[in-house]
């Protein structure tokens, strides 16, 4: 299994396997980056059929949470932690333990938090070994639930992204398509309502749909028809690789702003979304509200406001990689990305 020449690989600064025999535990911890501070990432738990896909997995996260870290503007780094098991079958409290421990001998390098597998109840079993577990909340209400923050950082996102590509402030008839209306899709939806917004909704779960739809006076299309709705922003806030070849060229929107990890099939979806003329808002800077309250929840000086505002900045960095993206004339996927490294990996 080749790790320095393996394509994911980035210059990762540590990769660490670890096991237990008597728990079971086979993981491995990629720290990415600490030009910034410590690597914030998620312990993913999933069945991979081999170690070599865990491998790929989670150098692929630990190097975009450096991204997503360095432009939300957090003192982080990234790095990700994958745990080769089933959790519905596997997770036991003496694998989570050990998973802790194994946390803890890397002294806070990384620090670790819930992603999908995980959960903050397994958070406060790894928590029994090592102090370095960042998804715990310390402040404020204990809910664990990161959408509401993703959702406010989405809706930032998206006004920012109206603003550069419609010239408008007032969201009054903006016309919205949301893909998933989960977690942070259902937020989302609210708080484009409340703007005046008119929305077109999907979700492949019709009964959670026609509940939201009725609260908001929302109209509800099949998921295959939403791409091709009549509206001037589709939001991605279901599963990834929403944004095929196919997609892009159905689209009707001309601003494109979600929740959604990993939205672009391919990079090369970046070109031919700026080729047909829609904006696209990279997906880890807009959806990077959970991560930064996160960040927060490990300060004493946390508060709500606090939070939201620090949010609300990613209006003002988007605003930024807009406005470079078109001095030149490039996808802001890919200015995003520049701007990233220059700030977790400044020349000299
Ligand atoms: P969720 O599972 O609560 O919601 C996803 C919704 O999409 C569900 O209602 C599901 O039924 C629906 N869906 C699935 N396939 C669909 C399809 N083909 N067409 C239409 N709808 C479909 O998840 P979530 O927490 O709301 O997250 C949404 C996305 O945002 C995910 O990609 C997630 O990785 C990303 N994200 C979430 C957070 C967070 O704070 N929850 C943070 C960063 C990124």
């Amino acid at each position: 299994m080749p790790v320095f020449d393996h394509p994911e690989f980035d210059h990762h600064q540590r990769i660490v396997f670890g096991s237990d025999e008597a728990s079971g535990l086979r993981a491995i911890i990629a720290i990415h980056d600490t030009t910034r501070g410590p690597a914030l990432g998620g312990l993913r738990i999933f069945p991979y059929a081999s170690d070599a896909e865990a491998l790929t997995d989670v150098l692929r996260l630990s190097r975009g949470m450096s991204y997503k870290s360095a432009l939300a503007d957090l003192p982080l780094g990234g790095g990700k932690a994958v745990i080769i098991a089933d959790p519905r079958r596997h997770k036991t409290p003496e694998l989570l333990r050990a998973m802790g421990r194994l946390v803890d001998s890397l002294g806070g390098a990384y620090i670790t938090a819930e992603d999908s597998g995980s959960g903050e109840d397994d958070m406060r079993l790894i928590a029994e070994a090592t102090e370095h577990v960042g998804g715990l909340p310390r402040h404020g209400q204990a809910s664990g639930d990161p959408s509401p923050f993703t959702a406010w950082g989405v809706y930032c996102a998206l006004r920012s992204a109206v603003r550069h590509r419609l010239g408008r402030d007032d969201l009054t008839g903006l016309r919205v398509a949301v893909q998933g209306v989960g977690h942070v899709g259902a937020h989302l939806a609210r708080h484009l309502h409340a703007a005046g917004a008119r929305l077109v909704l999907t979700d492949v779960d019709t009964a959670a749909l026609a509940h939201l739809a009725e609260e908001l006076g929302a109209e509800t299309v099949a998921p295959g028809a939403i791409v091709d709705a009549e509206v001037d922003v589709f939001a991605p806030c279901a599963l990834g690789a929403a944004l095929s070849a196919e997609v892009v060229e159905r689209l009707q929107a001309t601003v494109v702003c979600g929740a959604a990890n990993n939205q672009l099939a391919t990079p090369e979806m970046a070109q031919r979304l700026q080729a047909r003329g829609i904006l696209y808002t990279p997906d880890y800077v807009a959806n990077a509200g959970g991560v930064i309250e996160i960040a927060w929840q490990r300060r004493d000086d946390y508060s709500r406001e606090a939070v939201m505002a620090h949010i609300e900045g990613i209006g003002a960095t988007l605003g930024e990689i807009f406005a470079r993206a078109e001095r030149e004339g490039q996808s802001p996927a890919i200015v995003a990305d520049d701007l990233a490294r220059e700030r977790f990996r400044p020349a000299g």
